[in-house]
């Protein structure tokens, strides 16, 4: 790497920050108790409303993605309630060891790594655990690249037990289809540092008229992850503690960035990035880890080579060239490597990225045909 400040994170997270979302958060600090932050926390609340699908009130907590995981699951379940867990990778897993940890019976239904819950699958965890309170998803499973289908998988369990549906969205918010209310989603969870272009240290949380009621007469206690006491203070648009006013500040200009570009093209664009990957993927003779109706929009997991050549070699060679990209996680580590194409990211940097790749593989002895990548990108960008 050349300069120092000029490189490309495609990495399912943190990833690049747009610059007047950096300009935004280099305001001047006011008070958090101000006219001006309450308003600011209003107009938030309010537009990640639109970006969540649901006119319940959108909470927002200063702390990373995992604890809105965890507040999700301490507010509504308490130690000895039953809960079913669909693990598609990490962080359905993480959901698990969260209802674990805190002594509730956590029913696990896993799902082979690369591939989405099918709802056959969960019709039959459900009849298998009929007294389930909750049933816990991640909407993209970012260790694998895989989308999960929430519609359907929310409407299935609706469809056969009382029990809240609970939605990791961290990865995916702000970049694919969500229709919290109409859907059936109880209780959406996402972050800042994935697809809302933001550092990490915000977590944003959506909770439905239904989970409210089990949340007021659930008798655990809890402190700072207490939603009862952000919704009473979103009422009077502000937050229980000090916010991290400065995310707010990027937050806002996020919120506007989205609205200006509109949340219907924003969709196509990742839509658009996760074609451009995969054919350039293919087109350069690599194997995809996700089939195409599986795949996420945001994420795209590529095999490693297994004894003929070592993902971690490849991506050692692109960091080389000032091109950040994710290995795997747990098991998957050194056997996959993963794209992150989320937020602040263009078909050119799809380009960059397939070219950067071409010119790796060559550096570890792997050599494909220049361009051939970029080329097949290129022919989905035009006809798109
Ligand atoms: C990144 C991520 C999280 C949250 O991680 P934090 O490190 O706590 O911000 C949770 N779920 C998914 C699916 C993620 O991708």
């Amino acid at each position: 790497m050349v300069f120092q400040d000029k490189f490309q994170l495609r990495i399912p997270g943190p990833t690049p920050i747009p610059p007047s979302v950096q300009q935004a958060m280099s305001r001047p600090m006011i008070g958090h108790r101000s006219k001006e932050c309450s308003a600011i926390i209003r107009q938030c609340s309010e537009d990640l409303g639109h970006i969540f699908g649901t006119n319940q009130t959108s909470l927002i907590l200063s702390s990373s993605g995992t604890s809105a995981l965890e507040a999700a699951v301490i507010n509504v379940l308490s130690p000895g309630d039953e809960a079913l867990v669909v693990t598609t990778g990490v962080f359905g897993e993480r959901f698990a060891k969260i209802v674990d940890r805190y002594q509730m019976t956590c029913h696990r239904l896993e799902v082979e790594w690369g591939k989405a819950c099918d709802p056959e699958q969960l019709i039959q965890a459900l009849r298998q655990h009929p007294t389930v309170k909750a049933v816990f998803f991640t909407y993209c499973e970012t260790s694998t690249g895989v989308l999960n289908p929430i519609h359907t998988l929310a409407q299935t369990v609706h469809e056969h037990s009382d029990a809240l549906v609970i939605v990791d969205g961290v990865s995916c918010i702000g970049a694919v289809p969500c229709q919290m209310d109409d859907w059936g989603i109880d209780i959406l969870v996402t972050g800042s540092q994935k697809a809302f272009m933001l550092p990490p240290g915000l977590a944003m949380v959506a909770v439905s008229e239904q989970a409210w009621k089990r949340i007021a007469n659930n008798p655990s206690p809890r402190f700072y992850l207490d939603l009862l006491s952000y919704r009473e203070k979103m009422e009077q648009e502000t937050t229980p503690f000090t916010p991290a006013v400065s995310l707010l500040f990027g937050l806002q200009e996020v919120l506007h960035l989205l609205a200006e570009e509109g949340m219907e093209a924003v969709i196509r664009r990742h839509q658009l990035l996760k074609e451009m990957t995969r054919a350039g993927i293919r087109a350069l003779g690599l194997e995809l880890m996700t089939s195409d109706e599986d795949a996420s929009p945001t994420v795209t997991s590529i095999l490693g080579g297994g004894d003929e050549w070592s993902s971690e070699a490849l991506r050692k060679e692109l960091s080389a060239i000032g091109v950040i990209v994710a290995g795997g996680q747990q098991h998957l580590k050194g056997k996959i490597f993963r794209i992150g194409h989320m937020g602040y990211c263009d078909p050119l940097d799809i380009c960059t990225i397939l070219s950067s790749l071409e010119v790796s593989l060559h550096k570890i002895g792997r050599p494909v045909s220049l361009g051939q990548g970029v080329q097949a990108a290129q022919e989905v960008w035009i006809h798109a």
